[in-house]
């Protein structure tokens, strides 16, 4: 957990101003002041700042986790801006993670951001985990998801996964060794199944998903609940279809099974899909 922020009476205790800007959340049941307090002492990553990353974003410092690292090397082009809500017109051709920092200060600023500008790959991905305490993958691509999977569950972090493709989404929280890990569930890189081509997205799916990972890290950061431990959420925007299924663990599961063959974090695939 970050160390606690210049102002706040104690590591437990809200400010006045703090009571007054989350009092919707101090109402709910089973969240409170202390789990306010305790999103406060959160620090999540945030793997890409796209179409899933920028609506995860703005709720998370909405909600006012203590830090968030953004991770990203893209700049702002335009077809972009049909699902990534965090960009505009004068945005284009800037670095995603300068213009989020932007407006996610604004939206909060009691939250520290740090943006990276670099992409997240095998060599760097235990290191850019570390020191965090949840971590969210909005990445665009199977070869990025497999290696973040890779290194959250080497690092024991908790990991809020999802992803969009045409009309359908899907959303899952992997802690292996207690949960199954995204390589239990997809062992080959479903690719195959999903061209390289820009496939299309509908852009209000990436909003949904989106906020359903912010919605899931919170709950998991303020008092330790998530309906998607073992879980995945699909979603399907065509037929608005939800369901909810059990994921099961891979006794041969090449990083968290009995004989793994994994020991550091590992692309399987290279091609782009949709965020
Ligand atoms: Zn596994």
């Amino acid at each position: 957990m970050s160390t606690e922020r210049p102002g706040s009476t104690s590591l437990s205790s809200l400010s006045s101003d703090e009571m007054e800007r989350y009092q919707a959340h101090l109402s709910l049941p089973g969240f409170g002041p202390a789990g306010q307090a305790r999103l406060r002492r959160a620090s999540v990553l945030l793997v890409g700042v796209g179409g899933l990353g920028c609506p995860a974003a703005q709720y998370l410092v909405a909600a006012g986790i203590g830090a968030l690292t953004l991770v990203d090397d893209d700049i702002i082009e335009t077809t972009n801006l049909q699902r990534q809500v965090l960009f505009g017109d004068d945005d284009l051709g800037r670095l995603k993670v300068d213009v989020a920092a932007e407006r996610l200060s604004a939206i909060n600023g009691a939250v520290r951001i740090e943006s990276r500008r670099e992409r997240l790959v095998g060599s760097n991905a235990r290191a850019q985990v570390a020191g965090h305490d949840l971590v969210i993958d909005g990445c665009d691509n199977f070869a990025t998801r497999y290696v973040v999977n890779d290194a959250c569950a080497l690092e024991a972090l908790p990991l809020v996964s999802g992803s969009i493709y045409r009309y359908e989404g899907q959303v899952a929280l992997f802690e292996s060794p207690h949960t199954p890990c995204y390589r239990c569930v997809f062992p080959e890189s479903p690719e195959a199944e999903t061209p390289c081509h820009d496939a299309g997205v509908l852009g209000a799916l990436a909003g949904l998903v989106g906020s359903a990972m912010a919605g899931e890290a919170v709950q998991w950061l303020a008092n330790g609940a998530s309906a998607l431990a073992g879980r995945m959420l699909l979603v399907d925007t065509a037929s608005m279809r939800f369901r909810n299924v059990r994921l099961q663990r891979a006794a041969d599961c090449a990083l968290c099974g009995a004989s793994p063959s994994i020991h550091e974090p590992t692309a399987v695939a290279t091609c782009a899909v949709a965020r």
